[in-house]
């Protein structure tokens, strides 16, 4: 009998393959003592040779697709198991003490790992003592004869199981081995979602317990449609579930005639439809999707994806690539947003109890700008030689902290302009509205920006006080509750009065029922998922911007999200 776990539909598509757990195994043991010292000292030289040879499968694997920073740490890992001291000092606990081969190796290991791990101000031993655990769970799993699951070694189809996925979980996948994902945790607006729609994975999220309901092996359908993980479904499951897949392509084949289609509505007004990427690489899909620009360059994934902190070269070459893959159209760069769920190692921040009303975004950037803020801006600026570029600050609340970000931003211009005259000319200026603050003071916000953004993920966090990452409250995710509506209706034409444009870059921007909505209240910039351009140009094409405005009218006079999301679907119908 199949079983279904239900979760949150997180990027559309349907994927069937065995499932590949990605939770850790049991590595418990226990503590005795033994007779054959060299016995069990064979089974050490036997897990460290067993591991090196692992890692150097992983690597081989991997080597095409990861980046020579992340190669390095398997070379790490492969230096501290070929350690002759190390192994000399487990060799002397299991003669000296008569303990199992586990114990020592866990032992010597703790103790290597507690010692770096006790250099405070040294953030590489720091690093180091992170490595070594790592490399003592890796010893430990060939002692006890148990897989440990390696996302960089899958080298055939499979849906991806696990409590969470992280960015640098994705940043070492195989896409083309990855059919499906779905976690335990997460919301429709958390990273991992995120993730997995620019990625084209079919995902659910927030399904609570598929980690305890599936076995690595075990075949499983992702319905990311309707948010359903069918666990050893029947052979006529698999038949219905092949054919829906079917339609969804077909569906596909539909939007796909719009790539070069102009973002329109059915009364001939102009829109613009923009992606969301995460790297500069992201640029290929997007305009492959045939975005109008980039809305949203989620800066930090640069960051995310990078050992150290990028040097303002680094980060010039990467909105470079970025801004000339785009060949003319713009691209909305957001300056760092890191802290909340993007934490970054490299940048050890003070644990807090509340991360998302935290140290985050641009408070860090403000907090000591010639770090950080600085060589971001100055790369931005140079980068816009190349190519349409607009720079946007994320988390701003207040008036104060816009008008501390662009100080610093004017000041970048000045300098740069010594050796550069006219550098930074074209660059636009704008904000994120995901603060609530900040959207009930649009109007003052909006005569001090080129743009406003509207984040959605976070406004909506933030307005209904509902963690975005956290099921058990996802059920207040709602962008179309009415009151809601109201702020965004409101935020849309505080910029219009102040000729400043009003996009939106958050999830809410590539729903479906939210659509007429935001046309109706006059939304220029959509900006999303590049896999959601095509079927929201094609929607667009079929509205009316006057029945829209109408509908807005009776959505903002209705009591529930329930209520707006029964009219919109009426309309549609
Ligand atoms: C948002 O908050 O809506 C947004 C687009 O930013 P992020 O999802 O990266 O927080
Ligand atoms: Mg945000």
């Amino acid at each position: 009998m199949s079983k279904v776990v239900k979760g949150i539909a997180a990027s559309d598509g349907i994927g069937i393959a065995e499932a590949y757990l990605l939770v850790d195994p049991d590595l418990s043991f226990d503590k005795k003592k033994i007779e054959d010292t060299d016995a069990e000292y064979q089974r050490v030289d036997k897990a460290f040779a067993d591991s090196i040879d692992e890692l150097n499968k992983i690597k081989e694997n991997a080597k095409d697709r990861l980046g020579d920073d992340e190669l390095a740490v398997f070379d790490a890992h492969i230096a501290i198991l070929s350690d002759p001291e190390m192994k000399k000092q487990i060799q002397q606990e299991i003669e000296g003490q008569k303990i199992t081969a586990e114990q020592a190796t866990t032992d010597v290991m703790d103790m290597f790992s507690d010692t770096l791990a006790a250099m405070k101000d040294n953030q590489y031993m720091q690093e180091r003592a992170a490595d070594v655990k790592d490399v003592e769970k890796r010893a430990l799993s060939h002692l006890l004869g148990k897989q440990l699951p390696n996302i960089a070694a899958i080298d055939k189809p499979v849906v991806i199981v696990a409590h969470e996925i992280t960015p640098s979980d994705t940043s070492q996948m195989d896409k083309k081995f990855v059919k499906g994902m779905v976690t335990d945790l997460g919301g429709r607006t958390s990273h991992a979602a995120i993730m997995s729609r620019t990625l084209r994975i079919p995902a659910i999220v927030g399904s609570e317990n598929i980690t305890s309901s599936v076995k690595s092996g075990q075949q499983i359908i992702v319905d990311g449609l309707n948010g359903d993980a069918i666990v050893d479904p029947s052979d006529d499951e698999v038949d219905e579930y092949q054919k829906k897949a079917a339609d969804f392509e077909k569906e596909r084949a539909e939007w796909a005639k719009m790539v070069d289609a102009p973002s329109k509505s059915k009364d001939g007004k102009d829109f613009e439809i923009a992606a969301n990427i995460g790297t500069p690489d992201d640029v290929v899909d997007a305009v492959k999707q045939g975005a109008d620009g980039v809305g949203l360059f989620r800066s930090e994934f640069l960051y995310m994806g990078s050992d150290h902190m990028p040097t303002e070269d680094e980060q010039f070459e990467a909105y470079k690539k970025a801004v000339v893959g785009m060949k003319g159209k713009p691209v909305v760069v957001r300056t760092l947003d890191i802290g909340g769920d993007k934490p970054l190692d490299y940048l050890p921040l003070p644990k807090e109890m509340n991360p998302f009303l935290g140290y985050r975004a641009i408070r860090i950037s403000l907090h000591d700008p010639e770090k950080i803020f600085k060589p971001q801006l100055r790369a931005l600026i140079r980068a816009s030689e190349f190519g349409p570029i607009s720079i946007m600050f994320p988390m701003i609340g207040t008036l104060a902290e816009l008008r501390a970000a662009k100080k610093v931003y004017n000041e970048c211009v000045e300098e740069l302009q010594k050796d550069h005259p006219g550098i930074g000319k074209n660059v636009k200026i704008g904000m994120m509205i995901e603060v609530p603050l900040a959207a009930i003071n649009a109007d003052k916000m909006a005569e001090e920006v080129d743009f406003f953004s509207i984040g959605t993920n976070d406004l909506i966090q933030y307005n209904f006080a509902a963690d975005r990452g956290n099921d058990a409250v996802s059920y207040l995710y709602q962008p179309l509750n009415p009151a809601f509506l109201g702020l965004i209706n409101h935020v849309i034409k505080a910029a219009h009065r102040h000729n400043t444009k009003a996009a939106m870059c958050g999830e809410m921007a590539g729903d479906e029922l939210a659509l007429p909505l935001l046309m109706g209240m006059g939304l220029d910039e959509y900006s999303m998922s590049a896999t959601s351009i095509l079927r929201t140009r094609s929607m667009m094409s079929k509205l009316d911007t006057k029945d829209c405005a109408a509908l807005v009218e009776k959505a903002l006079d209705m009591d529930t999200q329930e209520d707006v999301e029964k009219l919109v679907k009426d309309s549609l119908n």
